[in-house]
């Protein structure tokens, strides 16, 4: 079987690297629609950079500033309407995940007409306007990724759309814009790009450019665990983390990811549990549940993080998650229904039934 590895977008990355790179603005239309959440960018400093480059570019920009965590389908729509009226030919996302992905929903619904019934059946057409990443988290990898994640009541879970369409053009990354990145969320988003990485390896589509990429995404990561703990990051950290999470963010362009992200959406669903945080819950006893009938693929992960054993990386990850939330036993055979039922699961060569998956989340949550 052939395995390919794919990645249109274009990667510039250094300090002040938004502002260094104005003329690819320029390249991009006359005036863009900036989608971001509803603060973070106006104090970290990416919102003005950009704003000072479209200004000297002499660019105009409409900005749609209401994208929540965990976007849902409804929203989208309500920023696609916004973009329709404001006629904007290209889209600059600003933010964690949830702005990154929102832009691209929002983006494919001003160019497309698509009813909610058919959003997710992927009868795409081409169009589509150009869109520029500005990650301020290190976790999601969005900027580098074709899907969207977002939150359906109607199946009570998140859901991806995915086409080659919505991979972004351009990616700028810079840390500094992290540099007041709270704790928690620093740590959330850190297990998010870890889980991607090390899904990747345990996909159906792995392949050795994905292994590679996966490898030092998970490398880098590691080296940063102690500094992750104590909250006291350098800036170099925050540049490892960045990268780290954009090369996550590779890796499942083209693996996609596994269980642990399908386990992980109901407890962001029902229990409201940040999404990177839910994977890292996860993610040590998933590769317990693998290494029984793949122990050599789990040791390759372990050691490229210094360990021998799963048991030393879940005290790492205990470390970073503090006290874990709880299941009723109701509430562990509910999301294990929903995670059976999930595409994802099934992109590992060891799929996990229902009962492997009740296990899953009663090792991992109520030990
Ligand atoms: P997020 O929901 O984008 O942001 C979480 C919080 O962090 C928000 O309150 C946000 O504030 C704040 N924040 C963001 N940047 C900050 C900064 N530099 N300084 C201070 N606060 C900052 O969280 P995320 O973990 O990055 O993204 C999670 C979403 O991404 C989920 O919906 C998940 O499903 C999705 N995801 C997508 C992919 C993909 O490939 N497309 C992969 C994995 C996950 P504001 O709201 O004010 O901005
Ligand atoms: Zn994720």
């Amino acid at each position: 079987m052939s395995k390919r590895y794919y990645m249109p977008t274009q990667v510039f990355m250094g300090e002040e690297c938004v502002k260094s790179n104005s003329p690819l603005f320029l390249q991009m239309g006359k005036k863009a629609l900036i989608v971001t959440g509803k603060h973070s960018a106006k104090i970290n400093g990416a919102l003005d950079d950009v704003l000072e480059v479209l200004s000297s570019n002499g660019q105009e920009w409409a900005l749609y500033d209401r994208v929540m965590s965990n976007p849902t389908i409804e929203s989208v729509y309500d920023g696609a309407a916004f973009a329709k009226s404001e006629n904007v030919d290209f889209v600059v996302a600003i933010g964690g995940g949830s702005p990154m992905d929102a832009a691209k929903a929002i983006n494919l619904l001003t160019c497309q007409d698509i009813p909610k019934d058919k959003l997710y059946e992927g009868q795409y057409s081409d169009k589509i306007l150009p869109m520029i990443m500005v990650p301020t988290t290190a976790g999601t990898g969005s900027e580098v990724t074709p899907y969207s994640i977002l939150t359906n009541h109607q199946l009570q879970t998140k859901k991806s759309i995915g086409s080659p369409i919505l991979f972004p053009r351009i990616a700028l990354l810079d840390a500094k814009y992290m540099e007041n990145l709270p704790k928690e969320i620093t740590i959330n988003t850190a297990l998010d790009a870890l889980s991607h990485s090390i899904e990747g390896m345990l996909s159906l589509n792995a392949n050795p450019i994905t292994d590679s990429i996966a490898m030092e995404s998970i490398r880098r990561i590691s080296l940063c665990f102690e500094s992750l703990k104590s909250g006291q990051l350098t800036r170099k950290e925050r540049f490892e983390l960045l990268y780290a999470s954009t090369l996550g963010g590779m890796v499942i362009a083209n693996t996609k990811t596994t269980a642990v992200h399908s386990m992980g959406y109901s407890l962001t669903y029902f229990r409201d549990i940040d999404h990177g945080r839910a994977n890292g819950l996860l993610l040590g006893e998933f590769l317990r549940y693998i290494e029984k009938s793949w122990p050599e693929r789990v040791n390759e992960i372990l050691s490229v993080m210094g360990m021998s054993t799963v048991n030393e990386f879940i005290t790492i990850l205990d470390n970073l998650l503090g006290e874990r939330e709880k299941l009723t036993d109701e509430e562990i055979e509910k999301y294990a229904s929903i995670a059976a039922r999930s595409a994802n699961v099934k992109n590992c060569p060891i799929v996990p039934g229902r009962e492997d998956l009740i296990q899953i989340y009663k090792n991992s949550m109520n030990k």
